[in-house]
């Protein structure tokens, strides 16, 4: 499986910088998993090919990208644009984002192909398809409704925490799961702003030490969604915990799991 952050941040020289502002994961160029930059930054072939993304809850720096896409990509839509999300993440895409106000709701519009934008609602912790992928959520401890993943292909599989707090059943999921290849843990703010974290259901990378105590497995851990003005920060305090396998994510590059 190829899997590739996008870049989001860009830095005086026009070049992607480390500080991610937005989240959007793509994997072998066809899948979007959270839609951050996905207008931004996906290239012409990925633009092309990706018409299903799926999300993991509806905070902005995961979703802002995606009502750019569809407007991006109206009139040559062939294929309508699937969008994996929970019934309750759907709810409030149509209220607060596709409402006419904010944008178009896409879900009524039609091009000459017909529909562009179609809804796939999934269940926790039941696997879903999404092209050669089987999928299955798994609920996060979040300031809002959101959804980890497990992301299998058939014969790797990789895991994202997406935006959480401190979990339990995500684990112990984890643990069960066979080939695992490599997981990604959020850790969004360092651990000077703890109340911060806590208030807003995120992770220092203090916490993120005691949360890995309870994944059993041997693997790559990848850090990702570090808040873009703490990565310094995080980052030292990641690599202080001198974890094996524990690592920060680079932005950009293609990772085959
Ligand atoms: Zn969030």
């Amino acid at each position: 499986m190829k899997f590739q952050l996008l870049p989001s941040t860009f830095d005086e020289n026009g070049r992607a910088s480390a500080r991610q502002h937005l989240a959007c994961f793509v994997v072998d160029d066809l899948i979007a998993f959270d839609a951050g930059s996905l207008a931004i930054s996906t290239t012409a072939k990925q633009k092309k090919q990706i018409r299903d993304v799926v999300l993991s809850h509806a905070h902005l720096d995961h979703i802002a990208g995606l009502p750019l896409y569809v407007d991006d990509l109206f009139a040559t839509i062939k294929r309508p644009i699937q969008i994996h999300a929970t019934a309750e993440v759907i709810e409030i895409l149509e209220r607060d984002i596709f409402n006419w106000s904010i944008y178009p709701r896409f879900s009524e519009l039609r091009n000459d192909y017909g529909v562009v934008l179609e809804y796939r609602p999934f269940e926790i912790e039941e696997d879903f398809a999404v092209k050669h992928l089987t999928v299955k959520a798994i609920n996060v401890n979040h300031k809002v409704p959101s959804v980890g993943f497990i992301v299998s292909d058939g014969k790797s599989c990789f895991a994202l925490t997406n935006d959480t707090s401190v979990m339990g059943r995500f684990w112990e999921v984890l643990n069960e799961t066979e080939n695992l290849s490599a997981i990604l843990v959020e850790c969004a703010f360092p651990n000077e702003l703890s109340d911060l974290a806590c208030a807003s259901h995120h992770l220092t990378p203090k916490v993120l030490e005691k949360e890995l105590d309870k994944f059993k497995q041997n693997c790559p851990i990848y850090v990702v969604n570090i808040k873009p003005m703490y990565i310094e920060q995080v980052t030292r305090q990641i690599m202080e915990l001198e974890i094996e396998n524990l690592c920060i994510l680079d932005v950009g590059r293609i990772y085959e799991f």
